[in-house]
């Protein structure tokens, strides 16, 4: 038996189709009509139902080019189930590159929802309507934010089994543990029954080959382990895993010269670079706090005392060891 249209947005997707759908959201000052752009690629055989989300906060757009590239390479007429994607969830935050709403709401913090709610919350409600309700899985595309970089992570309640697995099946080099907070698609996406993958990796309003090759692959190994769309590509390396972790903070204000980046294993006590003044005197030596991996740091040098520097995860079998 053919299996049954898909219906979204107001339009109709065949079975083994693909469709640009425009979800209305608000109107500009100027009357010129916001929608959220959603490609639904509608597998012709029946199968899981998936969504793809980037750009939540405007300016990361990593992921935006990991949700373009693994959609063209995928083709409804052999693929099972359904995949939503969407690129450009916080169109307000994008076309700006600003990581927050015109109401200066962040997005990520708005979920669920609600119809009647603040610009931010009908977005949020919508996205949850439309999409997230009506699928088992998301994977949510994020990068790290001011000035910051992150090592490709998947973070996620690793306690869940599911979680864990398909963190494991995704590959990027490091999965953390961490608790959903209070307002995130994550939280809301959850409770909603939906399994949860937050994608993080790279820094805001750059594209990072390497982040976009890891997202690229990760998605493509999850559908595939979804028996939704085969890939062939490589398969995933070592995934560290990791249920603590912690930013070094600058001690002093100054020009920060780091010697360490964002991949490279550090033992306790180790200088990851300096503080200087704005003619070359030392104020600081930056040391790891604790011996891990660096998953994220700070790129831009005029550091306050207190900014966030380097952030060092823990490995779990180095925990027990
Ligand atoms: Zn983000």
């Amino acid at each position: 038996m053919a299996r049954s249209p898909l219906e979204i947005g107001g339009s109709t997707v065949k079975a083994g189709s693909r469709a640009q759908v425009e979800i209305p959201v608000s109107r500009l000052i100027t009357g010129a009509e916001m929608s959220v752009p959603v490609v639904a690629l509608h597998g012709k055989s029946d199968g899981p139902f998936v969504w793809l989300s980037a750009a939540i906060h405007g300016d990361e757009i990593n992921g935006v080019e990991i949700v373009n590239q693994v959609l063209g390479e995928l083709n409804p007429k052999t693929m099972s189930g359904t995949l939503f994607a969407a690129p450009v969830v916080n169109l307000y935050g994008f076309i700006t590159g600003d990581r927050y709403l015109p109401d200066r709401r962040d997005l990520n913090r708005s979920f669920p929802g609600s119809r009647k709610g603040s610009l931010a919350g009908r977005i949020a409600h919508l996205f949850m309507t439309e999409i997230v309700e009506r699928c088992e899985l998301g994977i949510d595309l994020h990068t790290a934010s001011d000035h910051r970089t992150n090592l490709p992570q998947i973070r996620g309640d690793l306690d869940d089994p599911r979680t864990r697995e398909l963190s494991q099946v995704f590959g990027a080099p490091v999965m953390l543990h961490s608790k959903s907070k209070t307002g995130t698609l994550r939280r809301a996406a959850t409770r909603s029954g939906a399994g949860f993958l937050l994608y993080e990796a790279g820094e805001p309003w750059r594209f990072n080959p390497d982040a976009i090759a890891t997202g690229v692959a990760g998605v493509r190994r999850v559908l595939d382990h979804l028996g939704m769309a085969p890939y062939d590509g490589a398969a995933a390396g070592t995934v560290i895993e990791s249920r603590s972790s912690r930013w070094v903070r600058a001690a002093k204000s100054g020009i920060a010269h780091l010697t360490v980046d964002v991949g490279d294993t550090v033992e306790a006590k180790e200088p990851m670079g300096t503080i200087d003044d704005a003619f070359g005197k030392r104020l600081s030596t930056i040391r790891a706090s604790r011996s891990g991996i660096v998953i994220g740091r700070v790129l831009y040098p005029m550091v306050n005392q207190g900014d966030a520097l380097v952030h060092i995860a823990t490995p779990v079998d180095a925990e027990t060891a």
